[in-house]
């Protein structure tokens, strides 16, 4: 726990699954923070209003739920109008919601290149647009946190869409991390490995491509939700201070280049 976060606003996208939902979770229960807790469509509804429901048990709002579509300017400011409506002000934004789809690339359709990057790119840069605006407007010291993933670095053939989104946030992270750290406001981003989320749940449901993954990761298992909700909390807290412009991987190991693990090469 991270005290100086009590009491401050999150907002986190595509907050009612996965790693979204874990990073929401960890902010309201472990951190005293409020938060927007972002879906998208409405079969996921039900996971982010249970979660907030929880949280706002005693009476007091620390957790509201909010539909927008993260790729669409009006989304994110949706978001941003619902932080600054319930809680006053917005302190942490963590660019969370992302998609993914395998297509050899001489196959992926223009509609689903386009999709993968309004989500995963564009959205990051609209939800990072609108806190900054609000952070250069009060003089806001604010945090974002960007999901990116391991493949910002390394290469996932038929994944062409998906590692030019997630190579895109990286560069754009940086630069914005650079562009602003005079006010001190700091850019970070997650870059996970395989983590077992409903990303993922499908393939993972397979022992053998379960088994396939496991294999490329040095530290020999999957991650959990919980230990990228730690280092969201660790970015978004004073502790990373002086911490901006950087990913943080957080992989077991899988951007080491396994395959020279024996020291063949
Ligand atoms: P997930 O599918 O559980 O979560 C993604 C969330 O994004 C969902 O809640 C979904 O509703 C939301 N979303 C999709 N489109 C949206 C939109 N237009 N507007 C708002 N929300 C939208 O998957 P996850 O594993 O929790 O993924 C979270 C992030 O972490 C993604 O950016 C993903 O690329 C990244 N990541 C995940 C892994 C992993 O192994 N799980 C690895 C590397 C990177």
């Amino acid at each position: 726990m991270y005290p100086d976060l009590t009491g401050k606003t999150a907002v986190v996208t595509g907050a009612s699954s996965g790693l979204g939902h874990g990073i929401a979770q960890r902010f309201l229960q472990q951190e005293g923070m409020n938060v927007v807790v972002n879906y998208h469509s409405e079969k996921h509804r039900g996971a982010a209003q249970e979660l907030a429901d929880a949280c706002n048990a005693n009476g007091r709002t620390m957790a509201v739920v909010v539909q927008a579509d993260i790729s669409q300017e009006e989304g994110a400011q949706k978001l941003l109008d619902a932080a600054l409506d319930t809680f006053g002000t917005v302190d942490v934004w963590v660019n969370n919601a992302g998609i993914e789809s395998r297509y050899p690339t001489h196959e992926l359709p223009l509609e689903e290149w386009e999709k993968v990057l309004a989500v995963n790119l564009t959205g990051v840069f609209l939800g990072s647009k609108a806190a900054l605006a609000r952070f250069v407007d009060t003089g806001t010291k604010g945090v974002i946190v960007n999901l990116s993933s391991v493949h910002e670095k390394v290469p996932w053939p038929t994944f062409a869409h998906y590692t030019a989104s997630k190579g895109g946030v990286k560069l754009f992270s940086e630069t914005i991390a650079l562009e602003y750290a005079h006010l001190g406001i700091r850019v970070n981003c997650i870059a996970p490995g395989a983590i077992e989320t409903p990303i993922n749940a499908a393939k993972f449901a397979d022992p053998k491509a379960l088994a396939q993954t496991v294999k490329l990761v040095p530290m020999g298992t999957i991650g959990t939700v919980e230990q990228i909700a730690a280092a969201a909390a660790w970015l978004a807290s004073d502790q990373s201070g002086y911490v901006t412009g950087q990913s943080l991987f957080v992989d077991g190991g899988m951007s080491l280049y396994p395959s020279f693990e024996r020291g063949d090469g």
